[in-house]
């Protein structure tokens, strides 16, 4: 209510259109709307019904920018809670990075974090299988990512955000070299920025704007286990996937990396892969049960690096290709873009 009384008091900066809500969609819509812009979200589906809703949750960071982002979500998780009413589940825990041969100890341990030798493995993770040479210890953070997702975006929309899903974005109505008016089925809206957020549709999308972008998707599996009575307390990363106890008792087995065009189902091979690595890194799971297993599609660029950019259509910003590390990346793409619109009309 507060938020809707001064939006109406203080005139808007600029009027914003951001199309996706992905978590990338949403964290811009967000930040922007914070930043006292008039911001429209047009999701197509639903909010997080893509990648971002299917993640894993893992925040952790293996780059520069990787570690800034991570340090923006202890303030980030406050507000948007605070501004959603809403728990995103957001806590640092430890995790375990295993070797089952002395190169790959010696790689692991140039990494920061704690060595720890294969007895000390056993007394702090017992179900970690026995036949590794040690593991490295480290500190991650993790949340849930539909919760973040829609938090974000109710967070947006308590700063003023109208945020629209089933309204895929259809078109643009360009002059010269600038955005005036974003197309759906229904109506035409004004823009005097465009974000487009649309993840590995982000290509389809854009270029119905005359802009290519080098974007595509890549498919990652699944799988939801309940371990019965097996406990296993910290998340365990190994170089072809994961393990991720989660705050429900399962455990989270991910993620394959797939090359399937838009195909978003999970398959048996797939599904196997996960299971003889769960398997391989925590025995005990052998007898776990099957709960659930997913897909979804992450929007991968040809060097893998994200693209959070202007285009030569000055008022449209593309902000995609963020592949395994979305939900981490997302405060920071939310600042470059705010970054890149700055404070004054378009
Ligand atoms: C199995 C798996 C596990 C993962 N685990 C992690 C993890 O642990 N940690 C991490 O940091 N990252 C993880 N990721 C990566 C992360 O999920 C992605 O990088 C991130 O979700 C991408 O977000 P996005 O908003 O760019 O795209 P998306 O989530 O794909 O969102 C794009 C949205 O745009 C919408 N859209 C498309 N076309 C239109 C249109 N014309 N109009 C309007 N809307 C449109 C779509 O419906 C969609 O909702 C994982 C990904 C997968 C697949």
């Amino acid at each position: 209510m507060f938020a809707m009384s001064r939006a109406f008091y203080l005139p808007y900066m600029s009027r914003i259109v951001v199309i996706g809500g992905g978590v990338i969609g949403c964290a811009v819509a967000e930040r922007l709307s914070l930043d006292r812009h008039q911001v429209t979200l047009l999701e197509r589906d639903q909010l997080g019904g893509r990648a971002s809703g299917a993640a894993a949750g893992e925040l952790s960071p293996a780059s520069q920018s990787g570690e800034e982002s991570l340090a923006m979500f202890p303030e980030l998780v406050a507000r948007i809670e605070k501004d959603s009413a809403m728990n995103v589940e957001y806590r640092v825990q430890q995790g375990l990075k295993p070797a089952f041969t002395e190169s790959e100890a010696t790689s692991l341990k140039t990494q920061s974090g704690r060595w720890l030798d294969p007895a000390e493995c056993g007394t702090i993770e017992p179900a970690l299988t026995r036949d590794i040479v040690g593991a490295l210890l480290l500190e991650h953070a993790h949340l849930t990512p539909p919760r973040f997702v829609h938090a974000l975006a109710r967070a947006a929309a308590a700063h003023g955000a109208e945020i629209c899903e089933g309204t895929p974005a259809t078109g643009f109505k360009l002059e010269g070299n600038e955005v005036r008016r974003v197309r759906t089925s229904t109506r035409e809206i004004a823009a005097d920025w465009v974000v487009i957020a649309a993840g590995p549709w982000t290509r389809e999308v854009a270029s119905s704007a005359g802009i290519d972008v080098d974007v595509r998707p890549q498919r990652g599996q699944l799988a939801a286990l309940d371990p019965g009575s097996l406990v296993l307390r910290r998340s365990v990363f190994w170089s072809t996937g994961y393990l991720v106890p989660k705050g429900d008792g399962t455990i989270i087995a991910g993620g394959t990396e797939e090359d399937s065009g838009f195909d978003d189902r999970p398959t048996l091979d797939g599904i196997a892969s996960l299971l003889d690595l769960a398997r391989r890194l925590v025995p005990g799971l052998a007898s776990a049960s099957l709960q659930r297993v997913w897909a979804g599609l992450r929007p991968v660029t040809s060097d893998g690096d994200p693209i959070v950019a202007p285009t030569y259509v000055h008022n449209l910003i593309v902000a995609t290709g963020h592949h395994r590390k979305g939900i981490l990346l997302a405060p920071i793409a939310a600042a470059t873009v705010a970054g890149l619109i700055g404070p004054s009309a378009g």
